[in-house]
C-alpha cells in the first residue's frame, strides 16, 4: 500500500489540508493582529433590578482584513493554543481599566480570563500592573472565569483565586451551569459573582425546565452570598421572569449590545445620576 498509494495519499492529504491550512492561515493572521491594530474591545453594560447601569463587560473583537470579523468564540481557543492569549488579554485588561477610569459613579469593568491564563504564574502580576498603570481602584475590576477552573482536582485554583482576591478585585464564575463543577465547590472558592449561562436564560418561559434551573441556580447563588447575574436577556418577559427568580443583575441585548469604547459614555447619558 505504501508504494502504490502515492497519488491516493496526496489526494487524501489535500482534503485534510484544506481545514488545516485554513487554521494555519488564521493562526498566522492572529499572530500579527495586535500589532496591526486589528484587535479592539467592545463593552456591554450590566444593569441592576431597576435597569440602571452597574458595570460593563469587556468583549474582545478581531476584524481581519483577510477574513473579516471573526467571533471570539472562534479565535480565543486558537489564541489559547498559540499563546497569543497572553498579549491579547494584557491588551484587553489595559483597555478595560483605562476606559473604566473615565466612567462616572465608580462603574465597574469585567474582563474574561481564559483557563490557560488562569494557571500561568504571571496572572496576578499582570492584573496588578493593569491596575497600577491605569489607577483604577481594584474593587472596580471584575474577573470572569469559566466553571472549568472550579473542578475538584484543581486545588491550585483555590490558591490562585485567593491571590487574586488579595488584590481587591471581584471574582465571577461565568457560564454557570454549563460545566462540570461540583456545586459543593462553589462554597470553597472566594467568589463574588455567579453568572447564569445565557443558554438557560434564552428558553426560560416560566414553567420550562430551564426556568426551574434558573430559579434553583439563583437561590443557590444567593444562599451562598453571591451576586447573581443573568446574561443573554433579550426580552422584557425574560427580564421580568429573571427578576422574579431573584437575579441581582442583568445583561443582554434588551439593555444594549456590546458597544465600541467611544460609545459607552454616550450610552450612560440616558441615566443622569
Ligand atoms: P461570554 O463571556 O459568555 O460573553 C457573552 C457573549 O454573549 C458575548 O458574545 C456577547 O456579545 C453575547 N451576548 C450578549 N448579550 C446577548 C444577548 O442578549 N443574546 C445573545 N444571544 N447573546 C448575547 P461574544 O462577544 O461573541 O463573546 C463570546 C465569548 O468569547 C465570550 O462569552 C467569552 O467566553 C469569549 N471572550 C470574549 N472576549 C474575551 C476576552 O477578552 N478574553 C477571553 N478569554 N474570552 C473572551
Ligand atoms: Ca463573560
Ligand atoms: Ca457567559
Ligand atoms: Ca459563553
Amino acid at each position: 500500500a505504501k508504494s502504490r498509494g502515492r497519488s491516493g495519499l496526496c489526494f487524501y492529504n489535500r482534503l485534510l489540508n484544506s481545514a488545516a491550512v485554513e487554521r494555519l492561515r488564521l493562526e498566522a493572521a492572529l499572530r500579527r493582529a495586535l500589532e496591526r491594530g486589528e484587535i479592539d474591545v467592545h463593552f456591554q453594560p450590566k444593569v441592576d433590578r431597576a435597569g440602571r447601569p452597574l458595570s460593563f463587560e469587556a468583549l474582545v473583537r478581531w476584524h481581519s482584513p483577510e477574513f473579516g470579523a471573526i467571533s471570539p468564540a472562534v479565535f480565543i481557543p486558537i489564541a489559547e493554543d498559540t499563546g497569543q492569549i497572553e498579549p491579547i488579554t494584557e491588551f484587553v485588561l489595559a483597555r478595560a481599566c483605562r476606559l473604566a477610569c473615565t466612567w462616572p459613579h465608580e462603574l465597574a469593568v469585567a474582563v474574561n480570563l481564559s483557563p490557560r491564563l488562569f494557571y500561568s504564574g504571571e496572572l496576578c502580576r499582570r492584573v496588578e500592573r493593569a491596575l497600577a498603570t491605569s489607577g483604577l481602584a481594584p474593587h472596580r475590576l471584575e474577573l470572569e472565569l469559566t466553571e472549568g477552573i472550579l473542578m475538584e482536582k484543581n486545588m491550585k485554583a483555590v490558591e490562585q483565586l485567593q491571590a487574586l482576591k488579595a488584590l481587591g478585585v471581584r471574582l465571577a464564575v461565568d457560564d454557570f451551569g454549563t460545566g462540570y463543577s461540583s456545586l459543593a465547590y462553589l462554597r470553597r472558592f472566594p467568589l463574588d459573582i455567579l453568572k447564569v449561562d445565557k443558554s438557560f436564560v434564552g428558553n426560560s418561559t416560566p414553567d420550562s425546565s430551564d426556568a426551574i434551573l434558573v430559579r434553583a441556580i439563583t437561590s443557590l447563588g444567593r444562599e451562598l452570598g453571591l451576586t447573581v447575574v443573568a446574561e443573554g436577556v433579550e426580552t422584557r418577559a425574560q427580564w421580568d421572569f429573571l427578576r422574579q427568580a431573584g437575579c441581582d443583575e442583568f445583561q443582554g441585548y434588551l439593555f444594549a449590545r456590546p458597544l465600541p469604547a467611544e460609545q459607552t459614555l454616550e450610552w450612560l447619558k440616558q441615566y443622569p445620576d
